[in-house]
């Protein structure tokens, strides 16, 4: 009679959960993460779910342990025979029935181009945050407008004779002049995920170090293990310069040409088979199959030796035309890198395969002083925007002498690491802003003077209610 009141029970749960089912989302049953947060579960009898990274973890922990997967908390079930439902019922399994968590309404994104904004939007949004870098930031709207509309329009009809090929890009800029920056800022706009790599980190297969297809494991993460979301994201390969064919080399080359060989079929399009939740390949791992056909793929580099390479080839062709005049200009000039050409990039080590498959070059202006000032005060996050945003919380207005402003920018010229060098020299100095201005709550504005940067001097302060300025008795010691 009981069993038959179970038995009654489970049917009418199971009738329940059929109608309900589909306004709740599968939770994992390990880490309790709903779906929309773990990615997509694996169904195990019982309306247990398990996500992929306890998934993995459980692999893990059965590669280092033995089979004792019930060492693994909250899974004591996986020493059980999955077979034997009857146990799932069992009162200290804690099983939950039911997720009571409702499933998000939106319906999942279908990109259309409608939602890719024409080139000049593009540049229009990246100039709130980019400043300078005009002609880069604008090579890379087009190359990224033509690309989707590749992506999603191009290609359709098998009869058409033209075919539309992809945009890869490749960038060239000194340190800190806003590629990877810019990259982000493109990612952030166009809503589609983005994974960074490094490319000294990849080896050819079967050496140390991370395989190429560890580059879209890492997309399919940025996008939440979601296949569809990962096709039309961008993979952004740094450091592309150190993986030049080395000019003379007797030993096996696995990180430079190889590994240029290797990448080809990736930046063409290609189906891969990737690890989801890991990068680490094993008979055990959920694999997902990803096609990079439509994955924008930027390659980024400051090829610090190129620019003798440009500026050998200019002072030929001026040799040959007009005479030496010409000379001088080149060897001052410091923006060699914007006029380079792919015969430049193929002396570097860079081989014809590998540039072929990146046929929009863009490149960035080396960071001046003009550039750094701007950096630092006019991007809508702006380090300077967010102190003063602190600062306004206390009712504090900070402002910059345009001396002290100048100063910043020489100081960060000198790291030669471009304008990555600011944040650093600022947090230096605005530490000891931060911890004496909220101290006295009659200070109503706070200036930053030259004399301060360079240890000669105060800030300057001005008092709330008064016009009256004063140069700060505390100093940077
Ligand atoms: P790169 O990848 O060229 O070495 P980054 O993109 O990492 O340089 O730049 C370092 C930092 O400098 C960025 O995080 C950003 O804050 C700032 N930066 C660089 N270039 C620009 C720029 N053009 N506009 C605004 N900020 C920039």
């Amino acid at each position: 009679m009981e069993d038959q009141e179970k038995s009654l029970k489970i049917e009418e749960d199971g009738r329940d959960s059929q109608e309900e089912d589909k306004d709740y989302e599968k939770v994992c049953y390990i880490c309790r993460r709903p779906e929309s947060k773990a990615g997509s579960m694996v169904s195990m009898p019982g309306k247990i779910y398990l996500c992929h990274d306890c998934m993995q973890k459980a692999f893990d922990a059965l590669n280092q342990n033995g089979m004792d997967l019930g060492q693994i908390p909250n899974m004591p079930f996986m020493n059980l025979n999955i077979g034997d439902l009857s146990n799932f019922m069992r009162p200290d399994m804690s099983i939950p029935k039911k997720q009571k968590i409702k499933k998000k309404k939106e319906e999942p994104k279908h990109y259309s181009i409608q939602d890719i904004p024409a080139p000049h939007q593009i540049k229009h949004r990246l100039d709130e945050y980019v400043v300078g870098q005009e002609q880069a930031k604008k090579v890379m709207a087009v190359a990224v407008y033509n690309h989707y509309k590749r992506a999603l329009l191009g290609n359709q009809d098998e009869s058409d004779e033209i075919t539309i090929e992809k945009s890869n890009i490749l960038m060239v800029g000194p340190t800190g002049s806003g590629k990877t920056y810019l990259v982000k800022t493109l990612a952030k706009l166009l809503d589609v995920p983005l994974a960074i790599a490094d490319a000294t980190s990849l080896t050819e297969a079967g050496y140390i170090g991370d395989d190429i297809e560890s580059v879209v494991s890492k997309l399919l993460a940025a996008a939440d293990n979601d296949v569809e979301k990962a096709e039309r994201g961008i993979i952004f390969i740094d450091e592309i310069d150190k993986i030049a064919k080395k000019q003379q080399t007797n030993t096996r080359d696995v990180s430079g040409e190889s590994v240029q060989q290797e990448l080809l079929k990736l930046l063409e399009g290609s189906i891969v088979e990737v690890p989801v939740g890991s990068n680490q390949k094993n008979a055990m791992t959920p694999m997902a199959t990803v096609n990079t056909d439509h994955i924008l793929f930027i390659c980024g580099g400051a090829f610090p030796d190129l620019e003798e390479i440009i500026r050998e080839r200019l002072r030929k062709r001026s040799s040959m035309g007009f005479g030496g005049e010409l000379k001088d200009t080149f060897d001052q000039d410091k923006q060699l890198l914007t006029k380079v050409e792919n015969d430049d990039l193929r002396k570097f080590g860079m081989i014809p395969e590998f540039l072929g498959r990146l046929p929009v070059t863009v490149s960035l202006e080396r960071p001046d002083k003009n550039f750094m000032m701007k950096v630092l005060m006019e991007p809508k996050n702006a380090i300077i925007k967010q102190y003063e945003k602190l600062l306004a919380y206390d009712e504090v207005k900070l402002d910059f002498d345009e001396t002290a402003l100048e100063w910043i920018a020489e100081e960060a010229l000198k790291k030669d690491t471009g304008a990555r060098a600011l944040r650093a020299i600022l947090e230096e100095f605005m530490l000891d802003i931060m911890y004496e201005i909220p101290k006295d709550p009659n200070i109503g504005a706070v200036v930053i003077t030259r004399p301060y940067l360079e240890k000669r001097g105060g800030p300057r302060i001005e008092m709330r209610g008064t016009m009256v300025a004063a140069e700060s008795a505390y100093s940077r010691s």
